[in-house]
């Protein structure tokens, strides 16, 4: 039989000492309960991969929450328990927290309906999970601290660089998982297995089945680790595309667009529903795409673009005709609004949306409703004419102070 790694070293290079003794502390525990601890989850996988990670959950083959009890009077914490979940959580005086877990297994009474939740081994517990990469533990207990357990061949998918699912079920059971694999197919550089692929294909009913805000969360989850581009190309080549997102589509166009988007979500100058509008906007399709809009300004975002992409471009050939139509519009769907005309080739056009753009910002207010009360002008929608009006004026050159902006105002009021 194949010798068990044993990560001791690795675990003494990568994580603070204060957190190897706790280990330490939590096998000796788990010897003097007769239970066996294991620390498991993603930081068992970064260990393996040399990557910092300093997560610690841990799984007890026993009563977990007891476990945590005893190890909270131990290590002087609060305790925090779920006992309908058998977890318990310790948050140290340090702030540290340390999740407790009872090894435990799922099991589904009838499709749909939630899981039961019953005391397992390991191995079930472990079988639970998204990809053979996280269903690997480290044994705690003194006799063999840092022993690899490694029940599905993780270990071997890290080595060769694939995502494979523990079982042939896993995207039906849970489709979110398939995004779940694009995070980690873009994070490590690594590749679904065949087999995976395959069921990922097959997932499409129930990937419809997912509500919108699942798939948003899902995806705004990925956004913080990976492109967006990365994201909807893999997509795309998955032929998964328009099963997450219903009447998207991929073209030069929308990558080149998000692109340029993505710079600017990443600075935080845009909410992520914009990183979908490249989806949608070359086809004609925006209307879809509210769907995934669930607050009231992503809402406002997408009629802005929506209210831009309709107004037509000889309307809004001068400076002076952009304000005058679009001055209540704010400056993020005007930006993704230039992206969009950039990439359909109308240079020009986006040039004067960004000259209006950063133009905008610098408007004075030459008249004030003083001005048009000295002129016996009733207060009414003509005093927004002529403020309105005056303000185009300026941003085409033809006035520029006050004494101009009279002038022009006493030749138009007689
Ligand atoms: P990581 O820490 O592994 O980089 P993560 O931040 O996604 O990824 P969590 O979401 O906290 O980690 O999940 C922790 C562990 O729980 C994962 O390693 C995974 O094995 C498991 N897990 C999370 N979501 C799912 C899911 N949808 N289906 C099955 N297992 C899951």
């Amino acid at each position: 039989q194949k010798e068990k790694r044993n990560l001791i070293d690795t675990m003494v290079e990568l994580l603070p000492a204060d957190k190897n003794r706790l280990l330490q502390t939590i096998g000796h525990i788990a010897d003097e309960m007769n239970v066996n601890a294991f620390l498991i989850g993603g930081v068992v996988r970064d260990l393996w991969l040399h990557r910092k990670n300093e997560d610690i959950d841990i799984t007890i083959e026993g009563d977990g929450i007891a476990f945590a009890r005893a190890a909270a009077k131990t290590l002087g914490g609060s305790l925090y328990t779920h006992d309908s979940f058998l977890t318990a959580k310790i948050v140290l005086s340090s702030g540290q927290h340390i999740d407790i877990a009872t090894a435990r297994a799922e099991y589904y009474d009838a499709p749909s309906s939630l899981p039961k939740v019953v005391r397992s081994n390991l191995r079930e517990d472990l079988y639970r999970r998204d990809f053979t990469i996280n269903a690997m533990a480290i044994h705690l207990n003194e006799a063999s601290f840092g022993t690899l357990v490694d029940p599905f061949g993780g270990e071997k998918d890290l080595t060769n660089g694939k995502i494979r699912v523990l079982h042939n079920l896993s995207f039906i059971e849970d489709p979110t998982r398939i995004l779940r694999a694009l995070r980690f197919e873009q994070k490590f550089g690594y590749i679904l297995s065949e087999d995976t692929l395959r069921f990922a294909k097959k997932a499409e009913p129930a990937i419809i089945r997912l509500s919108t805000d699942r798939i948003k969360a899902e995806c705004t989850r990925l956004f913080e680790e990976v492109t967006a581009v990365a994201t909807f190309q893999r997509m795309y080549e998955l032929e998964l595309l328009s099963a997450f997102i219903p009447f998207a589509s991929w073209s030069l166009s929308s990558k080149r667009m998000l692109e340029n988007l993505e710079n600017r979500a990443s600075m935080g100058n845009i909410p992520d529903v914009a990183l979908f509008i490249p989806l949608f906007a070359f086809q004609g399709q925006l209307q879809h795409l509210s769907r995934f809009a669930l607050t009231k300004s992503e809402n406002q975002l997408l009629n802005s673009f929506s209210r831009l992409k309709i107004l037509n471009e000889p309307t809004l050939s001068s400076l002076g005709s952009l304000h005058e139509n679009i001055h209540d519009i704010e400056n993020t769907p005007l930006l993704i609004f230039e992206k969009y005309v950039e990439i359909s080739k109308n240079q020009d056009f986006a040039l004067l949306i960004k000259e209006y753009r950063k133009k905008r910002h610098h408007i004075p207010s030459l008249l004030t409703g003083d001005d048009l009360r000295a002129l016996n002008l009733t207060p009414g929608p003509q005093y927004k004419h002529y403020l309105l009006r005056s303000e185009c004026l300026w941003i085409e050159g033809k006035i520029s102070n006050r004494e101009e902006a009279l002038q022009w105002l006493h030749s138009r009021v007689k």
